[in-house]
């Protein structure tokens, strides 16, 4: 994997670093072509998080500890492909194996229980995954740790 991801699982919630990065390169694996997987977003402090708010115009509903990127609990993914240029594209098949390589790395988040952001109802946020089972109105309450992640 390369250094951006390295970096960003790094500030990710202590109980996920391994994991993701274990997806990572599970994907990267399955990837066999020209595509690799990058995390472009990890963890977000409340402050970034009241900066994107407020940005016009809108690019999120979430304000600071509504998101769980606050909690170091999702990540934003991005395809980078021949090395160089990123992709959003979930339909293309840079590795000829009939199966879109956006996929392919949604089926293996997916296996380890995180959910899609493609799956939901009202906005769809393809590059997103989080961890299963969290709600910000729940790890909003929760202690934090010296770091500052909450203690689960
Ligand atoms: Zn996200």
């Amino acid at each position: 994997m390369d250094k951006p991801t390295i970096d960003r699982i790094a500030l990710l919630h202590p109980d996920v670093r391994k994991e993701v990065a274990e997806i990572v390169n599970e994907c990267n694996a399955a990837l066999t072509g020209r595509a690799q997987m990058r995390i472009a977003q990890g963890y977000r402090t409340f402050d970034e998080q009241t900066k994107l708010f407020n940005q016009k115009p809108k690019v999120t509903n979430a304000k600071a500890g509504q998101s769980i990127h606050n909690y170091g609990l999702a990540v934003d993914i991005v395809l980078i492909i021949d090395g160089k240029t990123a992709s959003w594209d979930t339909a293309k098949d840079w590795d000829n194996d009939k199966v879109a390589d956006w996929k392919e790395c949604v089926s293996i988040f997916k296996k380890y229980g995180w959910d899609w952001g493609g799956d939901w109802k009202s906005f769809k946020d393809m590059p997103h995954f989080e961890k299963k089972g969290y709600k910000w109105q729940n790890l909003i309450k929760l202690k934090k740790d010296k770091q500052g992640y909450v203690i689960l």
